[in-house]
């Protein structure tokens, strides 16, 4: 079939941050262009991810700082916190951003079909409603969803996507898993006042990130009251009469909670999708496997973004997107998205956030490095009376200098990183750090101070 008798150039299968960027881009080099979306288009990220989890941490942060306030002089006893309000007016932004996103779409003329697309040939999507279409290209990106273990009842559980649509906050939930999702969910209901209990299946939370960071989470996040249980799973899960669950953890007694959660990891969404009609290859945990430039092994399939399980994160799906469309319709040399050393946050309460290598990483990597470290408590912590430390740390390579990786755990690290990373990606050392004068007084000035 020659190019001009497809009915379209591109073919993509979900509208979430990746999908929608390649779709748009490609279209604006002057591709025809359709996307298909079973859900709502914005994908995780915007409707059931980064976004509205950011705007409940914002909301949740509230509880501290109107505890904080009144050592600045404000009175704040008769505070009162409305989940219903919150929660609406959350959705009723990602309702916004969902029209904004479909809006881009169709300003760029790219059509957008509503309804789930499967591959049914080499070059052919079939739609839910049976109309068949024809591409030059097709490129998925489906994304992921929550990965559930096996246990007995866990359909009784939520995910993160049923926590933005609850009608209450519950007083007790048991959130399982240690990571991301966990972390960051444990200080949202805990904030909002429930009794939380991390339950983790092995001995650390948040394993990518720096020890030290790590271990400053857990101690202010148990001075907060969260509960964590470590080396401990589930052996089941009941309902009870009243709605609420009958939980039994190993080496726990039987305990009755509001809500389990489960945040235990994500995986890809392939099935259904019709891939194997066209044998594209999937890899051990379900994922497309793709080249450098996002190409499955079928040379007009592509895949990006969270489907592919290389880094599951907004930032980078959107990459991947770009660098399709850029090289396979506006002609570009072909880019392969850079993966290393990119910068991350975890929103907990504090938030951590981090670039580059751990401590421990840099030393079976490099064998010599250097550490510096500030641990400090923010001034707008002493005046409020709240205990609470920041750390941050630098590790360099003990050879050249170099500034191999950064850590923070702090209130906005996530601010700071994002600039601290663009100087550790482009590779400064120590002593760059220390040649420029600080801002005094912020936190951030500690990175131009640690010792
Ligand atoms: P994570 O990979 O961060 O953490 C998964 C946790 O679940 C780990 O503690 C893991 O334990 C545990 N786990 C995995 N499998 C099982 C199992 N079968 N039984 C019990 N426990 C299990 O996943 P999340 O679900 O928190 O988040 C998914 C992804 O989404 C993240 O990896 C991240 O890429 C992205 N994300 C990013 C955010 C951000 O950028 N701020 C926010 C939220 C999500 P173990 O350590 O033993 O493997």
């Amino acid at each position: 079939m020659a190019a001009e008798e497809y009915d379209y150039d591109l073919f993509t299968i979900g509208a979430g941050s990746g999908g929608v960027r390649a779709s748009r881009v490609a279209a604006a080099h002057g591709a025809k262009v359709a996307i298909a979306e079973e859900f709502r288009v914005g994908g995780t990220c915007v409707i059931r991810g980064c976004v509205p989890k950011k705007m409940l941490v914002y909301g949740a942060h509230f509880a501290e700082d109107l505890k904080d306030a009144q050592n600045f002089g404000w009175s704040t006893e008769n505070a009162t916190f409305d989940w219903i309000k919150l929660r609406d007016n959350v959705l009723k932004d990602v309702d916004r951003l969902e029209g904004a996103y479909t809006d881009t779409l169709e300003n760029h003329d790219v059509i957008v079909f509503r309804e789930r697309a499967e591959i049914t040939g080499a070059h052919q999507v079939t739609l839910a409603s049976g109309k068949t279409v024809t591409a030059k290209y097709i490129l998925v990106a489906t994304g992921a969803r929550p990965q559930i273990p096996e246990v007995k009842g866990s359909e009784h559980a939520i995910t993160s996507n049923e926590a933005f649509h609850l009608d209450k906050v519950p007083e007790r939930i048991i959130i399982a898993g240690g990571g991301y999702i966990a972390n960051e969910f444990a200080g949202i209901f805990n904030e909002f006042g429930s009794k939380v209990t991390i339950v983790n299946r092995g001995d650390q939370l948040l394993r990518s990130y720096d020890e030290a960071l790590r271990d400053r989470l857990l101690q202010i996040s148990l001075m907060k009251g969260i509960e964590f249980k470590f080396n401990t799973v589930f052996e089941y899960i009941e309902p009870t009469d009243d709605g609420r669950f009958k939980v039994k953890l190993s080496d726990c007694d039987e305990e009755i909670v509001d809500k389990v959660m489960f945040a235990t990891g994500r995986m890809p969404n392939t099935e259904g999708l019709g891939l194997d009609n066209v044998g594209v290859e999937i890899g051990d945990k379900g994922q497309i496997v793709v080249d450098p430039y996002s190409k499955t092994n079928i040379d007009h399939i592509y895949a990006v973004g969270d489907v592919t399980d290389r880094v599951q994160l907004t930032p980078i799906a959107i990459r991947e997107g770009q660098a399709f469309a850029d090289a396979v319709f506006g002609g570009m040399e072909p880019v392969a998205v850079d993966h290393s050393c990119i910068p991350s946050a975890v929103f907990s309460h504090p938030p951590i956030a981090a670039v580059g290598m751990t401590e421990g990483e840099a030393k079976n990597k490099l064998g010599s490095v250097k550490v510096y470290q500030s641990d400090f408590r923010p001034m707008k912590n002493v005046l409020a009376g709240r205990n609470e430390r920041s750390l941050f740390k630098m590790v360099c390579d003990g050879e050249t200098g170099k500034i191999v990786g950064i850590h923070m755990i702090a209130p906005e690290a996530a601010e700071m990183m994002q600039a601290a990373a663009i100087a550790v990606k482009a590779g400064l050392t120590k002593e760059d750090f220390d040649a420029t004068t600080a801002i005094h007084p912020t936190m951030a000035e500690e990175l131009v101070l640690m010792r």
